[in-house]
């Protein structure tokens, strides 16, 4: 049976790819417009909110836009409906739209905006070019009565836990034996009140990331039988998952810079591309960043890369370049366009496994303001 979810079960599913902790400090994320709460028809993913974005929203009588580029990001003053930013907000009030921002954790969110880039440049290797968040490492300790080890031990897996490189459910099992003595007012599941008991019990332990650790714990109580349930945490030194923006990778076959840049605007589908350096300078390994990459040139240069793909280039930005011996291609900042079929693609897959009935479109606008002549 299929239904129609509400705004908070879409977003949940959403916040999978691009949970909120990972975004940047600052940025100005999640709900910025309307209400969660309500049925969810129709979603729109937006890279920009413009007006004739919203005007196609009406059209397409969307319930929810997810939007890469926060539409309120500086404190708003006025709303005054005879500007664009007023009506935008009046729009989206009178036909019922509701508008969430999902900027910096989608850029840094394994299998989001960067990754996207990435992959429409066919890099190879991937990793994080600049590091912003490590998902530390915990393990946790259970003591389940042997009745219950397996529907634990499944629990704490489909939960995320126990994930080791490539592999998922790891668990360590060792055989033991609880004592408890059931006091006045408990309700035991083995046992009774006022006697010692002894039980034959498994020690399961087990890893997981600590952003998963309330989903962890609450699906390892929901599957065990006890009343008071006896568990450890412990925070570990092991290295956890990083996360970052860009991503740095190898192209299949080396090329000149002249031909890497054609191959950019090929892959990312614009119309020019702005180049420094050598245009003879042979690359391979490429670092890319969508959007606005100004900052992280050095990260570039000191990641080894040939050649650093990123929008919004200043020129001083460029002369720095030049200086560091680090090419440059800048295909704009509009290549974040590819968020709109990401984006959608993810939520159409999920919607299809939960049965929501819930249209996904991705906004057909142009918002890029440049034309090149
Ligand atoms: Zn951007």
């Amino acid at each position: 049976m299929s239904k129609i979810p509400n705004g908070y079960e879409v977003i949940q599913l959403f916040e999978q790819l691009a949970p909120k902790h990972l975004a940047m400090e600052g940025d100005k994320i999640g709900l910025q417009i309307g209400t969660l709460n309500k049925p969810i028809q129709t979603v729109m993913i937006a890279l920009d909110v413009l007006e004739e974005v919203i005007d196609e929203a009406i059209e397409k009588d969307v319930d929810l836009i997810i939007a890469h580029h926060p539409p309120i990001f500086r404190p708003l003053k006025q709303v005054i409906t005879d500007e664009a930013q007023g009506r935008i907000l009046e729009k989206c009030m009178k036909h019922d739209i509701a508008i969430y921002a999902a900027h910096t954790n989608l850029d840094i969110a394994n299998g989001g905006v960067n990754d996207w880039l990435a992959e429409a440049l066919g890099l190879e290797n991937v990793e994080v070019l600049v590091p912003t968040y490590e998902d530390k490492l915990k393990k946790l300790v259970v003591y389940v009565p042997e009745t219950h080890a397996v529907a634990v031990r499944e629990a704490l897996g489909n939960a995320g836990a126990g994930h080791i490189g490539n592999y998922s459910h790891c668990t360590f099992n060792s055989r033991g034996i609880g004592t408890f003595l059931p006091q006045d007012g408990a309700n035991p599941f083995i046992g009774e009140t006022g006697k010692l008991e002894q039980v034959e019990e498994v020690r399961i332990e087990t890893i997981f990331p600590a952003s998963l650790q309330k989903k962890v714990i609450s699906a390892m109580l929901k599957a065990h039988p006890y009343e008071e349930v006896a568990y450890d945490v412990y925070p570990l030194e092991n290295k956890g998952n990083i996360f970052g923006l860009g991503r740095i990778g190898r192209l299949k076959a080396e090329m000149t810079l002249e031909q890497f840049a054609e191959h950019v605007k090929k892959a990312l589908a614009v119309k020019a591309v702005r180049v420094v350096g050598n245009l003879n300078d042979i690359v391979k390994k490429v670092a890319v960043i969508g959007g606005d990459g100004n900052k992280y040139i050095s990260h570039a240069k000191f990641s080894g890369a040939d050649v650093y793909v990123t929008g919004d280039l200043y020129y001083h930005v460029a002369h720095d370049a030049m200086m560091m011996g680090l090419n440059v291609v800048d295909p704009g900042h509009n290549v974040e366009k590819v968020m709109k079929q990401g984006v959608a693609r993810y939520l159409q897959e999920q919607f299809a496994k939960k049965k929501f009935h819930t249209k996904v479109y991705a906004s057909e606008v142009n918002t890029d303001p440049f034309t090149f002549v």
